[in-house]
């Protein structure tokens, strides 16, 4: 079983409209909190690899907004070695901190130390495009810096490239300005999860339709890259329509579709140490608090948990009713726009049911 735990050091300067952990400015923790956080944790970590749990630890939203980020990329890699592993790993970020912070060569210094050797920027289509995604101003331009700044420093650029109606209609534009930064790219079909961004977008999800034209204008350019996504992208809503209502045994209840998923735990930790059952920007499930809390205590919850990689980062999924139902009542069975995963789609009937009876 593997388990992930996300400490969240600070918020993201964005609020980009893909994001499926509903980043945004938040708290900053401070660094002798997050040092207090290290110790809890790694007697936890000790408890739990006893037991033959793998466990990953990571900083999520934007770590890099963080005022003591070089202490704390120093003392992370120092106390927690085995679990914060970075190696031929993309750092992804914005680009804004890389911009806007006068120590961005010393952060950067402390990124190579750690083996960081490239870093990842998400892109959504025309510089206006990019500003509204991101609600930041003029953001295009200063990514534009923060690539200079990156290639300037010898790190390699994997660019995301999020799909949208309005990324396949301005791709060109995009491909010729970004392309003499990136190194390589990935086309990314944004998740569904349960949160008021991901809903706002589905006006923005491309369909099947759009996905051929893209595979066209990639060709065109003759691009390579990283396609995986745009074949999975192939997933509709009227697929796994057709999915559920055929295949019973296999769509049985949510139970039995989240014991298909990676045998894995997510665990996030908030300033002022709350600690949660749930991924990044998932905060239903309160385990308690790493002031409060002693390390054993910790350990004897965690170990009665399941994996939550799914519906149980959100629901009690035994409270949930059959897919079918769910299927019949909130799906579109015509619906032609792609998803990255049947999950995603599965999530979006279970949001309207779920939204329908509070
Ligand atoms: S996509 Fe990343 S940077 Fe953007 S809001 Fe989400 S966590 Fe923050």
């Amino acid at each position: 079983m593997k388990i992930t735990f996300s400490i969240r050091i600070s918020g993201c300067a964005t609020k980009c409209w893909h994001c499926y952990v509903n980043g945004g400015p938040g708290r900053i923790m401070k660094y002798n909190e997050y040092k207090k956080c290290l110790n809890v944790i790694s007697e936890l970590i000790s408890y739990l690899e006893n037991e033959d749990y793998n466990i990953d630890l990571f900083l999520d939203y934007e770590p890099l907004l963080h005022p003591d980020i070089i202490k704390i990329i120093n003392l992370t890699a120092y106390r927690m070695e085995k679990n914060y592993n970075f190696k031929n790993m993309p750092w992804s970020t914005t680009g804004i901190p890389i911009s806007k912070r006068n120590d961005y060569k010393e952060i950067m210094k402390s990124l190579k130390n750690i083996d960081v050797n490239s870093f990842m920027i998400s892109f959504h289509g025309s510089a206006k495009t990019q500003i509204e995604a991101l609600k930041y101003n003029n953001v295009d331009e200063v990514q534009i810096d923060a690539m200079e700044k990156i290639k300037e420093a010898g790190f390699g650029l994997v660019a995301n490239f999020i799909i949208s109606q309005s990324f396949i209609k301005d791709f060109q534009s995009v491909y010729k300005r970004y392309q003499k930064f990136i190194d390589t790219q990935r086309f990314i079909v944004p998740l569904f999860v349960p949160t008021t961004r991901l809903r706002k977008f589905e006006k923005q999800r491309a369909t099947v339709n759009d996905l051929i034209e893209l595979n066209n204008l990639i060709k065109k350019i003759g691009l390579k890259g990283d396609y995986d996504m745009l074949d999975k992208g192939k997933i509709t809503e009227k697929k796994v329509y057709n999915n559920v209502r055929e295949k019973s045994d296999i769509y049985s209840s949510f139970e039995k579709i989240e014991n298909r998923q990676p045998d894995w735990i997510f665990i996030s930790i908030l300033p002022g140490l709350d600690i949660y059952y749930g991924n990044t920007g998932s905060e239903n499930f309160k385990l308690g608090n790493l002031y409060n809390d002693k390390p054993a205590e910790l350990y004897k919850k965690i170990k009665k948990l399941k994996s939550n990689y799914c519906f149980r980062n959100y629901y009690r999924i035994d409270k949930l009713p059959k897919p079918s139902l769910v299927a019949k009542k909130y799906g579109d069975p015509k619906g032609n726009k792609v998803y990255a995963s049947e999950e995603d789609v599965l999530l979006k009937w279970v949001d309207k049911f779920v939204q329908a009876i509070v």
